[in-house]
């Protein structure tokens, strides 16, 4: 779209959680589109179809959930270059590690705090 100079694909089930990244956007990262997906399968279609610079993923999704469908993003050519941002609920250092060890860029745990989110993604935007 016009206007943008980058694009962030969030994929999230939760319809308060997508309204609150969309506000953090509109408020702080104006300049990025903020492309949307309900579904994990939703999400890897448009992943590959519209190449955005970054994708913030929800780990507890239906059908896949956030570790499927990064196996699936990893093991796409079309989507494996893409850095991707895990959030979920699930705050132990397990599921930290977990999340380190499949490639995941950054782990954001929710309640998701509006700093920590806007400073994750320009940071994954290269500034
Ligand atoms: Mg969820």
């Amino acid at each position: 779209m016009e206007g943008y100079n980058k694009a962030v694909l969030y994929v999230e089930d939760n319809p308060l959680n997508m309204a609150l990244m969309h506000h953090i956007f509109k408020k702080n990262l104006s300049s990025v589109q903020l492309l949307k997906a309900e579904t994990a399968e939703q999400g890897l279609e448009i992943a590959a179809r519209e190449q955005p610079d970054l994708i913030i993923l929800d780990i507890g999704l239906p059908g896949l959930n956030g570790y499927e469908a990064m196996e699936y993003l990893q093991s796409n050519e079309d989507t494996r270059h893409i850095p991707v941002l895990a959030t979920s609920a699930f705050a132990q250092a397990s599921d930290m590690e977990r999340a380190s060890s499949a490639g995941f860029a950054d782990y954001i745990t929710k309640p998701f705090q509006v700093k920590t989110i806007t400073d994750s993604v320009k940071k994954l935007l290269g500034g």
